[in-house]
């Protein structure tokens, strides 16, 4: 979504404490987690496509306390504590 994309933005040229970083993480993590995509139908691409992400938690309390980490079941995206990255 547009708000995602201009709070990255703008987080990269803040000074904020390490938003490329988390960019990179998120990358990194998706990795770790083969998305459904090729699960996925007409129904899944509107939602997504729509914003629509269908969340999952994943527990990585010991690799990464004090962070939210979600990823969408459908597609690539990754949710670091309410920021929205690419896969
Ligand atoms: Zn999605």
């Amino acid at each position: 979504m547009w708000h995602d994309v201009v709070r990255v933005s703008s987080q990269r040229g803040s000074g904020a404490s390490n938003p490329s970083s988390d960019a990179e993480l998120a990358a990194s993590l998706a990795t770790l987690w083969p998305h459904r995509w090729h699960e996925s139908n007409w129904l899944k691409n509107v939602c997504c496509c729509g914003g629509l992400h269908n969340w999952k938690q994943l527990h990585l309390e010991e690799l990464l306390p004090d962070r939210e980490v979600r990823f969408c079941y459908w597609c690539s995206k990754v949710k670091l504590d309410g920021v929205i990255y690419e896969g």
